[in-house]
């Protein structure tokens, strides 16, 4: 098992140092698919300012310790022994890596939507580097343009979609995790991440934001995300519920459906605790305060 582990680890490394090669900054990741290394302020009472992202020279900042330099890369590995795979940082120069996760669970093919996605919006999926996730899922690696944040989002462009940006990173291929591990796509290791399409591009930025303040009516639009939570089937309730959420918080109708969200989710079968979690994860993700 140890000695599983430190290969584990030795090819982490290597995968982790190769990517760098490529321009794409790593950190190390622990099985769980987070970062290896906890923070070393996670003691601390809550900062007054913003939080630190590594001022303090020490490593534990999650994405923002991520590096090109070997001997640093080197480093954080020497930290965290126990590191079974690297993440990539999306968002960071020279690529600006936007990450496409296609996932496939609870039933969704967010293949599917994608294609849909182009047809409709106008634009074709390039040939680019592919990874394959160990559950089934695709990672899609796109280049941005260095002027422009796309943020992390989850299931914006449909269910099942989910995107890397700033502030976000990737599984990197080679690595190993808790459910298997995760490779490029035969013929595509080899390939630079081709740029975003425009079209998509265009759907991977932030609405905007609603010009009035205060809390606006949750109309029709409220009451469609509260239905569709309220049809999920089991399989799907936690999704629907995420997917939904992520929606209200976005359209700044977070804090009013949020009671109408918990109820809805409750009527299908989740506990109270369950929906919090999920609806708070949704405010994160979204940028907001849960
Ligand atoms: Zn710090």
């Amino acid at each position: 098992m140890a000695t599983t582990d430190r290969q584990a680890t030795t090819l982490a490394l290597a995968h982790a140092l190769s990517a760098a090669e490529r321009g794409l900054a790593v950190i190390p990741l622990s099985r769980t698919k987070l970062p290896a290394l906890r923070s070393p302020h996670r003691d601390d009472p809550e900062p007054e300012g913003p939080p630190c992202h590594g001022a303090c020279g020490r490593f534990g900042h999650g994405v923002y310790d991520a590096s090109t330099d070997p001997v640093r890369i080197r480093e954080l590995f020497a930290a965290a022994p126990w590191a079974t795979g690297y993440g990539i940082a999306c968002g960071l120069p020279p690529h600006h890596l936007i990450g496409v996760d296609l996932d496939t669970k609870c039933g969704t093919d967010s293949s599917a939507a994608l294609r849909e996605l182009a047809l409709r919006h106008l634009f074709t999926i390039p040939e680019t580097v592919v990874v394959l996730t160990p559950s089934g899922g695709r990672h899609l690696w796109l280049t941005g343009p260095p002027d422009v944040v796309v943020p992390n989002s989850a299931g914006r462009l449909a269910p099942g979609i989910d995107i890397r940006g700033a502030g976000g990173y990737l599984v990197g291929p080679g690595s190993r995790t808790e459910h298997g591990v995760y490779a490029a796509a035969p013929g595509t290791a080899h390939l630079a991440p081709a740029a975003c399409p425009p079209a998509l591009l265009r759907l991977l930025l932030p609405p905007p934001r609603p010009a009035r303040p205060g809390p606006p009516p949750t109309g029709d639009h409220g009451r469609g995300l509260v239905q569709f939570v309220l049809t999920a089937h089991e399989g799907q309730r936690n999704t629907r519920l995420f997917w939904a959420a992520c929606r209200a918080y976005e359209n700044g109708l977070g804090p009013a459906l949020l009671t109408p969200l918990i109820e809805a989710a409750l009527d299908t079968g989740l506990t109270e605790h369950e929906a919090r979690a999920t609806i708070a994860s949704a405010a994160r993700m979204t940028g907001h305060r849960p």
